[in-house]
């Protein structure tokens, strides 16, 4: 008989334990996507999301073909589409890899309870490192701080990848599939996705050429390099895991294998990259644990917090037009190639929560829109890290100077200047604060401020005592 194997985020042949173990049984294959948009809390996915997705499944799809399979599509409620492709081919086996987010994880067990307990349900790790049961405080509670959540699990290996099926037997009949063109993810009125199409190409195979060239050229110089906007020297990985085209134990271990082989890859490096890679785990935990991340506060007492309202701002921060240059590279950045330097993520987060005094779901929820890599899990706790609501949250009185920040970490201005043009014949002790310039220094660059690039929305200073002061509200 039959077994269906529902895939979700894990588009990907290698490494897929549900995919490989059904191979593996001999018996015939029927692989599943489900756009699943109405079920209760899933989240609506985002513009940028779409866009990856439609070419994600669209690769993933022709793999499948390659191994003399095919993938059925079907958009509607999760629960009635599986139950339904389970009867139409008459399966008698359902497997899945886990997934982490409540909503989520109750619609598998809504299912599971309607096939009853005589089917045979099998649920796979396959997305983290470490499931959130098998990682305990010694207390029995889950670790809500980083560093002793790292240093449990530093010394721990995961397990091995596993490689990809080398076929499938195939159904007699595979169920009728939709067509994934009529989905109409893809923008068209206007189409804005041509800067991610020049950034990236979605699919496993990209996925794991990228993983290579990452480990072949810039793991050595990670841990130094890491923070370098301009530099494009971290993995870009993030949106290939977002929807498991290639797995976190393929990382880890292609990642270990160069560091065991090279000497030119210092400790310090990949120990850093697998540090990164630990933190995505940490924040999935958190999504397991407490639910509803994007939406409620951790710390409660930010509950009370006095955020301002601003449509005016939290618009000028969107497109990149806060008079902040670094701010308004990292928005452009984010805006045309849907993908934003770690670094200028914080940046661009304490703007907005501190120095707009912004409430920091705005923030996530535009990046949620925008991001190819927009996470369920690392984008909220990321973004609550960075207001300082989270629990491992830098303190809220920790406001980033915009300027300073800018000046050390793109001091040649190299990254505004590719995503600023307009300031770009400025010279460097200018360009991170040109309302500051001589008027001569801008008219020899051409820049005519609140003409051609706008004057700063806000001053840093007044801002930061803005700031604290409202944070003295609710610090208790
Ligand atoms: P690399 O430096 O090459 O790191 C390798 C991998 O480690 C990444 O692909 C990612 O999976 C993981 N990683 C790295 N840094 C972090 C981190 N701080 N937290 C969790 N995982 C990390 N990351 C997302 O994947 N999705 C998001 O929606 C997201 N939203 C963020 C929002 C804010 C406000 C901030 C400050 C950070 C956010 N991050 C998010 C974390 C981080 O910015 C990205 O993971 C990273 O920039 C991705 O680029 P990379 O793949 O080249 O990273």
């Amino acid at each position: 008989d039959p077994i269906v194997v529902w895939l979700r985020d894990d588009l990907r042949l290698n490494d897929n334990p549900a995919l490989a173990a059904a191979a593996e049984t001999g018996r015939p294959v029927v692989p599943l996507f489900v756009l699943d948009e109405t079920s209760d809390g899933i989240r609506a996915l985002g513009g940028a999301h779409q866009w990856w997705l439609h070419h994600s499944l669209d690769a993933f799809a022709r793999s499948l073909r390659g191994k003399g399979s095919r993938l059925t599509l079907r958009r509607g409620a999760a629960k009635g589409e599986v139950l339904d492709i389970i009867a139409a081919v008459g399966a008698t086996a359902l497997y899945f890899n886990r997934r982490y987010d409540p909503a989520g994880r109750a619609v598998d067990d809504r299912i599971a309870e309607a096939l009853g307990e005589a089917f045979d349900i099998r649920r796979f790790t396959a997305n983290i490192l470490h499931e959130p049961e098998d990682v305990q405080t010694t207390t029995g509670g889950y670790y809500k701080v980083y560093t002793p959540f790292w240093k449990k699990l530093a010394a721990t290996e995961p397990r091995d990848p596993i490689d990809a099926p080398a076929g499938f037997k195939q159904p007699e009949d595979f169920p009728i599939s939709d067509g994934l063109a009529d989905w109409a993810l893809l923008p068209t009125k206007p189409d804005w996705s041509g800067g991610l199409a020049t950034t990236w190409t979605p699919g496993e195979q990209a996925a794991l050429e990228r993983l290579e060239t990452f480990c072949d050229d810039d793991l050595a110089g990670y841990h130094a390099a890491r923070d370098d906007p301009s530099a494009n020297r971290t993995s870009g990985l993030s949106p290939h895991l977002r929807w498991g085209e290639i797995s976190p134990y393929r990382i880890w271990h292609t990642a270990q294998t160069y560091a065991s082989r090279r000497e030119s890859i210092p400790d310090d490096a990949i120990r850093t990259f697998k540090k990164e890679l630990v933190w995505r785990d940490f924040n999935v935990h958190l999504l397991h644990h407490r639910g509803h991340l994007a939406t409620a506060n951790i710390n409660k007492r930010f509950d009370a917090f006095p955020w301002r309202r601003s449509d005016a701002d939290l618009r000028a921060w969107q497109r990149g037009l806060t008079g902040y240059p670094i701010v308004d590279a990292g928005m452009r950045q984010l805006w045309q190639t849907g993908w934003m330097h770690n670094r200028i993520r914080m940046i661009v987060g304490s703007f907005l929560t501190k120095d707009l005094l912004i409430d920091w779901r705005e923030g996530e929820r535009w990046f949620w829109d925008t991001l190819v890599d927009g996470d369920p899990a690392s984008n909220p706790a990321q973004w609550q890290w960075v207001a300082g609501s989270g629990a491992d949250a830098q303190p809220f009185f920790r406001v980033f100077n915009p300027i300073t920040q800018s000046e050390k970490f793109d001091p040649e201005a190299t990254y505004i200047r590719r995503f600023v043009p307009e300031l770009a014949d400025l010279p460097d002790k200018a360009i991170h604060a040109p309302w500051s310039a001589t008027a001569e220094t801008l008219a020899k660059a051409g820049v005519e401020l609140g003409e051609t690039y706008p004057k700063p929305i806000v001053d840093h200073k007044a801002a930061r005592e803005r700031a604290l002061a409202a944070y003295g509200e609710v610090k208790g």
